[in-house]
């Protein structure tokens, strides 16, 4: 069995191996996909420290890293349940789609989130090629330009708010006939200059020219009226959805958004379960804070063992 056992191989799962591996204590990091959403990323400007760097290239240095130490690195697994330990001190159970199964003395949990797609045509096409998920990792890219933010909730009122200040324009296109962010971002987001607020608009497609997103449709779904924007830069912010569904049945607290939840050491309302990064309530979903959380969490892990 292990001292610890990370489930996820994003920033936080590798930031907390590393961190528990250097304690000298068994380490296990098992990940469907070690390198987690930096995988999917193209440009990263706000790893501090690091000017510019892309994500392929960060996920591979994180594995480098991980791999300096004797943590065991087992990629390609899927976690479907977790059983915790019958009494305080005891072993958790994780168990894998492949039908194997993990002890561990503590977990740190890091099984990150996923965005909302849109799934319309185009959408996957041109992913980090105008599409964007990320405001403040993207924000930047589109200084002066014109872009869309899908989604009228508090994520993408802020999103707005947000690019306002630093694109050309912004678009708001929101589903329904009214946002549902809360009434203070609407307004704040009605007073400035250069945003436009589009309701009951259904996104049907976004516009490429082959390399660069050019512009999107969409449906007045009133009229039934299909309609084109020319713009550069489409954030889609319909929901950012925490990788937990394989916990539902443990006894492990969850937000009403699904999210872990947990305490200023990262542990979960499970004693010598802890969790890090984008699975968890803590806000502000970034690569340095996931880095620290998992951090933090193994920290959490290692002070648990020590008293137990
Ligand atoms: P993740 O990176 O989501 O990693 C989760 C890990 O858990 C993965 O290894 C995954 O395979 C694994 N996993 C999931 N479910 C299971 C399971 N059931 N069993 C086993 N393993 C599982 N942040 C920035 O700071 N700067 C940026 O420029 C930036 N750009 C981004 C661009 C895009 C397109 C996206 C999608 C995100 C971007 N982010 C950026 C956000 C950043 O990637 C995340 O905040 C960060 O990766 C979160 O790290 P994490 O370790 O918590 O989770």
């Amino acid at each position: 069995p292990f001292d610890v056992l990370v489930v996820g191989g994003g920033p936080a799962g590798a930031a907390s191996a590393i961190y528990a591996a250097r304690k000298g204590i068994r380490t296990g990091v098992a990940a469907e996909r070690f390198g987690g959403q930096v995988l999917d990323t193209m440009a990263i400007e706000n790893f501090i420290s690091v000017p510019y760097t892309e994500g392929p290239k960060l996920a591979a240095a994180l594995e480098e890293h991980v791999k300096e130490y004797e943590a065991d690195i087992m990629n390609l697994q899927r976690a479907v349940k977790l059983v915790p330990a019958a009494d305080q001190g005891g072993e958790h159970e994780v168990v894998f789609e492949s039908g194997a199964s993990l002890k561990s003395r503590t977990l740190i949990l890091s099984t990150g989130a996923r965005w909302r797609e849109m799934n319309v045509p185009g959408e996957a096409e041109y992913r980090n090629k105008g599409v964007a998920y990320c405001p403040h990792c993207d924000g930047p890219l589109f200084k002066g330009k014109r872009v869309a933010v899908i989604g009228g909730g508090n994520s993408g009122v802020e999103a707005a708010i947000d690019l306002a200040g630093i694109v050309g324009h912004v678009t708001l296109i929101e589903f329904m006939d009214e946002m549902r962010a809360d009434a203070v971002l609407q307004k704040k987001l009605r007073s400035l200059p250069n945003v436009e607020i589009i309701l009951g608009a259904r996104t049907t497609e976004v516009n490429g020219d082959g390399t660069r997103v050019t512009g999107l449709t969409f449906e007045e779904r009133v009229s039934g009226e299909i309609k084109q924007l020319e713009l550069e830069g489409i954030f889609v912010q319909i929901g950012l959805v925490p990788n937990t569904e394989w916990l539902t049945d443990s006894s492990i607290e969850l937000s009403p958004r699904g999210e872990i939840v947990i305490d200023e050491r990262g542990m979960t309302s499970v004693p010598g379960i802890f969790a890090a990064g984008d699975v968890t309530t803590v806000p502000y979903k970034q690569i340095v804070i996931a880095m620290g959380e998992g951090s933090k969490a193994a920290l959490g892990a290692f002070d648990y063992l020590i008293r137990h």
